[in-house]
């Protein structure tokens, strides 16, 4: 069967360029994917197409080799010198090239394996911390370099010998279908040496279980989710190898006053019943003290008072947001006899003015007398 123009089955142009080409690879390895199309042959042979198309449009010396001297050139099956084909075992690399930001990374197997651990440390802070920015001292427990050994894992004087089955690499191939799969070598659990001679500190771990103590400087602004990267802080790698990440993650306790949605703060100010119908002018807090907040006369429970640029600034800029203040018209309690008698002199008053004095009461006992036809 003759072979069809790499640059035809990826569907691009003679001089795409090499994001152009691994977009278009992808979009038909996604659609073609042995996984996703299972007993069906046709899929198959498309997939194998489009892999091996991308195998030579991917490397810049196969791709001028092919565009030189067409199939000729790169594959070893018909002649010529070419620089070896796209062996079936090769799949799972290009995979793990193309896919790897798309699956989390981490097939790569190798140098990956030897990087030790990301940890995540929860991280909680008062509203008022989160908001203006502060420094804490965390303490985290997590697996360091073994010091005696410094991480070889190997008694004091010996040291590590390469692994024998895997010649140090930390993993075996398994031919897996038409698929090569990287895997953990058995011999030496992927560390690509064996020890004779243990580490007594370390057990030949190369690691320790140790706490430290960090400094995190934590900016203004961050919110309930947002996560502090401190390079290098997470677990030591095995064998040696480098330090994983730690990760604060904030996490912001509930205040007492203060609800945060985003850039705003919201509250709820109880008034008196006497303020509500007269007016007036409250304190209010906010973050930065109190502020006076004028209320109008006959303010109704559940009005909202905005306050700008009495918020929070957020973490990732976009300047201070408001706050919001509700109001709540208290109902007072624990009246003397004097104070009920007042209270009833003054509604008894308001009655005899019809309903001006309660215009939602009104229109609340209209609705009433319509449903039940008491008009
Ligand atoms: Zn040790
Ligand atoms: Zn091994």
């Amino acid at each position: 069967m003759a072979k069809r123009d790499f640059y035809e089955v990826l569907g691009v142009a003679k001089a795409a360029s090499a994001d152009e080409i691994k977009k278009a690879y992808r979009k038909l390895a996604m659609k073609y994917h042995p996984d996703r199309n299972p007993d069906d042959k046709a899929a198959e042979e498309k997939f194998k197409e489009a892999s091996e198309a991308y195998e030579i449009l991917s490397d810049e010396d196969k791709r001028a080799a092919y565009d030189r001297h067409g199939h000729a050139g790169v594959d070893p099956n018909m002649g010529g010198g070419g620089f070896g084909g796209a062996g079936a075992g090769n799949f799972s690399d290009i995979f793990g090239d193309v896919f790897g930001d798309i699956f989390g990374g981490g097939g790569r197997g190798g140098q990956r394996s030897n990087r030790g651990s990301d940890l995540r440390y929860t991280l909680e802070l008062d509203l008022e911390e989160a908001v203006k920015g502060t420094t804490v001292q965390i303490r985290v427990p997590k697996l360091s370099t073994c010091e005696v050994c410094e991480g070889s894992g190997a008694k004091k004087g010996t040291s590590a010998e390469t692994c024998r089955t895997c010649a140090g690499q930390g993993q075996v191939r398994v031919q897996q279908g038409f698929f090569s799969m990287a895997q953990t070598c058995p011999t030496c659990r992927g560390r690509g040496k064996t020890i004779k001679d243990p580490c007594t500190a370390c057990h030949g771990q190369g690691r320790v279980e140790k706490a430290k103590t960090l400094e995190v400087k934590i900016p203004a602004g961050v919110d309930t989710g947002d996560r502090i990267r401190l390079s290098g802080e997470g677990e030591a790698g095995p064998n040696g190898g480098p330090s994983g990440d730690l990760y604060v993650q904030v996490a912001v306790r509930d205040h007492k006053i203060f609800e945060r949605d985003g850039a705003d703060l919201y509250c709820e100010v109880p008034i008196s019943f006497a303020d509500a119908a007269l007016g007036g002018e409250l304190e209010v807090p906010t973050l930065d003290g109190r502020v006076k907040l004028k209320i109008p006369e006959g303010t109704q429970t559940g009005k909202l008072f905005r306050l700008r640029g009495k918020g929070v600034s957020p973490v990732r800029g976009g300047g201070p947001g408001d706050l919001l203040c509700k109001v709540t018209v208290e109902t007072p309690v624990q009246l003397s006899k004097k104070q009920k008698e007042l209270l009833r002199e003054f509604q008894q008053d308001m009655d005899g003015e019809g309903g001006k004095h309660s215009p939602k009461q009104t229109s609340w006992f209209d609705s009433v007398m319509n449903i039940f036809g008491d008009k």
